[in-house]
């Protein structure tokens, strides 16, 4: 089987977090990329679990020595995905799950054309406000720039190969997993698939053989 990555995106507050913990719940053959950010940790949040928190320093290092398979500003803070970190990933031979922003997502998506792009849709703003709100993680001003920028992510859902809207939780994780599961089955993807198909033809050539000649 191959694998390969797949990007989940989503307005913060979306819901693209929790999709992707329920994901790694449930599914052994898929593994997280833990991003790094300059963003400070949230209640509960764990360094190296949930993100690599740098300072703007360190991170701008890692830039500049190229270990940043891409990166990205988002809502004033900086975010990237290490090379090494999808590589550690695809070496335990699972797909690697991303939760990454709109720009990275387009940047990787050039750089390795066979990512899955999955845009996550909050069913409506007024639930995208409520859930961003609920999450309690941001002051009322960082909120604010959140929703702003939700305007300019929801103009990107066109690059994406599938959209998935998160109203129920379930049914949302539930697409999503069938979703990997239908790639996972992509001609393009099963290398073996000729060799399979041509050892069936040998098999049916072999049958009808046998068939005609008892006639
Ligand atoms: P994101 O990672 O996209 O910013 P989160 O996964 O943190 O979003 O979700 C934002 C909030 O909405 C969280 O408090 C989460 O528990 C809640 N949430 C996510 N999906 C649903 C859903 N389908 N129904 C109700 N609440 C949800
Ligand atoms: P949050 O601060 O809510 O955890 O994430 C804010 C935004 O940064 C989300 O859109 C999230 O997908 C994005 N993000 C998280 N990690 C990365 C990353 O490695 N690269 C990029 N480009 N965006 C990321």
């Amino acid at each position: 089987m191959s694998t390969f990555p797949v990007i989940l995106s989503a307005p913060s507050g979306g819901g693209k977090t929790t999709i992707a913990r329920r994901l790694l719940e449930r599914r052994r053959d898929l593994g997280y990329s833990v991003s790094c950010t300059t963003r400070a940790p949230r209640d509960g949040e764990v360094d190296g679990r949930d993100y690599r928190f740098l300072s703007r320093d360190a991170f701008e290092a890692a830039v500049r020595r190229g270990e940043f398979a891409e990166w990205a500003e988002v809502h004033g803070n900086l975010y990237g995905t290490l090379r090494s970190e999808v590589e550690r990933v695809l070496g335990t031979g699972r797909h690697v799950l991303m939760d990454i922003d709109v720009q990275g997502a387009r940047q990787f998506h050039a750089a390795f054309p066979q990512t899955v792009l999955v845009f996550v849709l909050p069913p409506s703003g007024e639930v995208l406000k409520a859930r961003l709100a609920g999450r309690g993680s941001e002051d009322r001003a960082k909120l604010l720039v959140r929703l702003r920028n939700a305007r300019a992510e929801l103009s990107e859902v066109g690059r994406y190969h599938y959209v998935v809207v998160n109203d129920n939780l379930d049914r949302a994780v539930d697409q999503v997993s069938a979703i990997i599961d239908a790639e996972g089955l992509r001609h393009d993807r099963v290398h073996e698939i000729e060799g399979q198909v041509e050892g069936l033809i040998a098999q049916l050539e072999q049958e009808i053989h046998v068939f005609s000649q008892d006639d």
